[in-house]
């Protein structure tokens, strides 16, 4: 967790920080818990202190036969003993709290995010590509997949119930391609692919800022301390926890991975189609760099071109938003949302995520590197989608429908399709 040192020198920020992304904590709370945490525990320590200087003079005592005084001294001991009983349970709750509210305590947010409520107040950066006007009426992603037979949603509620779905032929073959498309971009540039546990110990999630804010968005595994991941950045990140790390040239992991979340809150958002689902697949890339702000924003730009290069490969048209501090989550310090045209939203919906932790998690999953200086420090961590699928189906299928019915192939992915150019009719 973040040490309260840290927490006292930048109360300020981390106060507004946290105001911003609508934390309830107060930092000047924390802080005065943890100056009545320092005084029981320098309590506690000075009576274990008395009480052993107590138990040598009665011994003693003992030795030289003054048995009176000795006992004296005994009814002192036990009035120590019952005064340390009440410090120590009163520090042991404190303790509790303070702990309590350390882990809540957001990270700081660079000085460009922009200050907001809510994603309305995100800003636009940038547009990239045409989004298409259709001379006749174009059908959504439900009603393409129905008709080419790939998407089945009333019997993927039949088995896993409300937002789930069935991928079937040509779907699944697209849903492959396109993650094995952004999986090779990645190769070329560095990563390592990686397979990682899918369930993780508490820790994990913890350590890695998913816990506590998160919790009720991910999956228990009843029984056991694991749960379903929601996003292989846990895994990637926690690789490393407890570790000294080389970062002269920044560590790159990918991995493919299913991703489980829960969605509580979202109640009726979403509800049509593959947009918001519980489980999906994500192509997921995860930097550690030096603690240097300067290195890790360059990072950040370089994880966000490869999204973009994903979707230009795609040939979507799409968006790119910086995240305001309402629309953050309690560990990022600078995010961007890559957003794509959806026909049937007429809007551009989010597929892409990129953030910069700065130090955050490494801070609380211990993950140090060498300074430029030699010495120890916490060193960035970043991430960002590469492609989650099914969701980016939504503007595949819907921005290259023909108005025969039949679906355009972009060329990038043709030859994970079999070379084929368009998904016909059946
Ligand atoms: P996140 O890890 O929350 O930043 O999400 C990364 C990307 O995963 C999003 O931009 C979406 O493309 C996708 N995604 C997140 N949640 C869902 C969901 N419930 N259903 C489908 N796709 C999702």
């Amino acid at each position: 967790m973040l040490d309260m040192k840290w927490i006292r020198a930048h109360a300020d920020e981390v106060q507004a920080a946290a105001d911003g992304k609508k934390i309830n904590i107060s930092i000047r709370a924390l802080l005065e818990r943890d100056e009545e945490r320092r005084a029981l525990l320098q309590e506690t320590e000075e009576g274990r202190r008395m009480r052993n200087t107590l138990s040598a003079d009665i011994g003693k005592l003992m030795q030289s036969g003054d048995r009176e005084q000795a006992e004296g001294l005994r009814t002192q001991v036990k009035q120590l003993n019952e005064k340390l009983e009440r410090v120590e349970a009163k520090l042991a709750d404190v303790q509790e709290e303070v702990t309590r509210l350390q882990w809540l305590v957001p990270n700081v947010v660079s000085p460009d995010t922009p200050i907001g409520a809510s994603d309305e107040d995100n800003v636009e950066l940038r547009r990239v590509g045409e989004t298409p006007t259709f001379a006749y009426t174009a059908k959504d992603h439900v009603e393409l997949g129905e008709l080419h037979d790939l998407i089945d949603i009333p019997r993927g509620v039949k088995i896993g119930g409300t937002r789930s779905y069935v991928l079937k032929g040509a779907g699944l073959l697209l849903h492959r391609a396109v993650q094995q498309l952004a999986l090779d971009l990645l190769l070329r540039q560095g990563f390592t692919p990686m397979e990682v546990p899918l369930m993780v110990r508490e820790d994990a999630l913890v350590n890695t800022g998913f816990f506590p804010t998160g919790r009720d968005q991910v999956y228990e595994l009843e029984g056991e301390d694991k749960w379903l991941v929601g996003t292989s950045e846990v895994p990637l990140v926690s690789y490393y926890a407890d570790e000294i790390v080389d970062v002269q040239k920044p560590i790159k992991l990918a991995a493919v991975s299913t991703c489980f979340r829960s969605e509580v809150g979202s109640g009726g958002r979403d509800v049509r189609g593959l947009y918001r689902v519980h489980q999906f697949a994500k192509v997921e890339q995860v930097i550690l760099c030096a603690p240097d702000a300067e290195e890790s924003e360059r990072m950040l730009q370089e994880i966000t071109g490869h999204a973009e290069e994903l979707l230009q490969l795609l040939e979507l048209p799409y968006r790119v938003v910086a995240v305001c501090t309402g629309d953050m989550s309690q560990k990022t310090y600078k995010q961007y949302d890559i957003e794509t045209w959806m026909p049937s939203r007429g809007a551009y919906g989010e597929t892409h995520s990129s953030s910069n932790l700065h130090d955050f998690q490494a801070r609380r999953s211990n993950i140090r590197c060498r300074n430029a200086e030699g010495q120890l420090a916490y060193c960035h961590t970043l991430n960002n989608t590469a492609v989650a699928s099914p969701r980016i189906l939504i503007p595949l299928l819907e921005n290259h429908q023909q108005e025969d019915g039949s679906i355009r192939i972009p060329a990038a992915l043709q030859p994970y399709m079999g070379g084929a150019e368009y998904l016909t009719l059946p």
